[in-house]
């Protein structure tokens, strides 16, 4: 880790995924703190990336696919950054990149390559994308031993808890407080489950995120997520993470120490805040988030999770226990599943139905841990759970 400048930051940076809401707005804090961008990448929004390239100039911008690269290349051929394409063409541009940090908020799956290359590379990891995480968390964290690179997470909660931990030793930690908003329908039954509208579930209270993860946090499934997401990155026992539903999103998430001192995060719901905080960690720098008024929040209020309602919850910490490449095919399915819904070919509460019948069926998958392994289990619970939707 070289190439620091003195005001405690690095002066530049790559943002995958630059398209979507985190990665906008980690170019937001990119631009607050004067940071060079030197690579952004995305799937095949191909208007974005020529107005991000027109106005940042990256050295490297990476697509999905060849046909998104070559018409990209043709409209930016007047700049100087090389457009790329493919896992192997984000692979390449973070190892040529000179950045110490990337900021990897990549949506799904197609994350946990471009995890693995910054890894390797010997940058630090900026951590949105928490499919790295929930489908090969063993094998990320085996290179990040490996090659002796920092993960910091980028998800609110875990960089709540990230920064709830600072200075403590493991054996002092009792559980984690994993806080989640609950999403639009908490406090629905069953029976009001089943008549939800897409519109209704894209209308979040507190959080302004991508569709997939607002979906995700309607069916709860973002928060099962997120407690194999803490698992890989703190190192406790599925048992000791504990989720508390939070409506407010102020609490940004918990630790409890076994002297029952509880220490906790709180500020405005702003991503650009954990964003800010890990590309400059361990220092703290003005940016561009608004402070939190306490007087203006009032109260907070705490409630469990209702696992009944929102089974999905309780599946994730299945598949942690199950192990292996069961959370991979948690997250596969689930992403069809969402699919989708968003295209209006699966009602809501069939969401988590789709899912839960590939996981049961795929239970196998637990004695997986070789990342091709992983990656076939991968495809195959896609396969399984496309053939539940018609
Ligand atoms: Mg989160």
């Amino acid at each position: 880790m070289t190439a620091y400048t003195k005001k405690g930051y690095p002066d530049s940076m790559i943002v995958l995924g630059s398209t979507g809401s985190v990665g906008t707005q980690a170019l937001d804090v990119a631009k607050a703190l004067g940071i060079n961008v030197e690579m952004i990448s995305a799937g095949r929004d191909i208007l974005t990336l020529e107005k991000q390239i027109r106005e940042l100039h990256p050295r490297f911008c990476a697509v999905a696919d060849e046909a998104s690269a070559r018409t990209l290349a043709a409209k930016v051929a007047d700049t100087d950054t090389k457009v790329l394409s493919g896992s192997d063409g984000i692979c390449e541009g973070i190892y040529n990149s000179k950045s110490t940090v990337a900021v990897n908020a990549t949506l799904g799956e197609a994350g946990l390559f471009p995890t693995l290359a910054v890894i390797e590379s010997g940058k630090r990891l900026a951590l949105a994308n928490k499919e790295s995480l929930v489908i090969a968390g063993d094998i990320v964290n085996r290179a990040a031993k490996e090659h002796n690179t920092e993960i910091i997470p980028v998800d609110s909660e875990h960089s709540a808890i990230f920064q709830s931990l600072r200075g403590s030793k493991s054996r002092e930690i009792k559980k984690i407080l994993l806080t989640a908003s609950g999403g639009p329908f908490y406090g629905y039954s069953r029976e009001e489950l089943r008549s939800v509208t897409r519109e209704m579930t894209l209308a979040h209270p507190t959080w302004k995120m991508g569709k997939k993860i607002t979906t995700d946090s309607a069916t709860m499934m973002n928060k099962g997520f997120e407690v194999i997401e803490a698992y890989h990155l703190f190192g406790v026992k599925p048992s000791q993470i504990e989720v508390v539903v939070h409506r407010e999103s102020i609490l940004h998430s918990a630790v409890e120490y076994i002297d029952n001192a509880v220490i906790a995060q709180l500020g405005a719901p702003d991503m650009r805040l954990c964003i800010q905080y890990a590309v400059t960690y361990p220092d703290r720098v003005m940016g561009c988030v608004r402070p939190l008024d306490l007087f203006e929040v009032g109260r907070l209020t705490f409630a469990p999770p209702d696992t009944e309602e929102f089974p999905l919850l309780a599946l994730a910490y299945k598949a942690l226990e199950l192990g292996g490449a069961v959370p991979a095919v948690l997250n596969a399915a689930n992403e069809v599943a969402v699919d989708a819904f968003l295209n209006e070919k699966l009602d809501f509460y069939r969401i988590s139905e789709v899912v839960s019948e590939t996981v049961n069926e795929m239970s196998y998958a637990k004695e997986y841990t070789a990342l091709d392994d992983i990656i076939a289990s991968d495809r195959e619970a896609r396969r399984i759970a496309g053939s539940k939707i018609f």
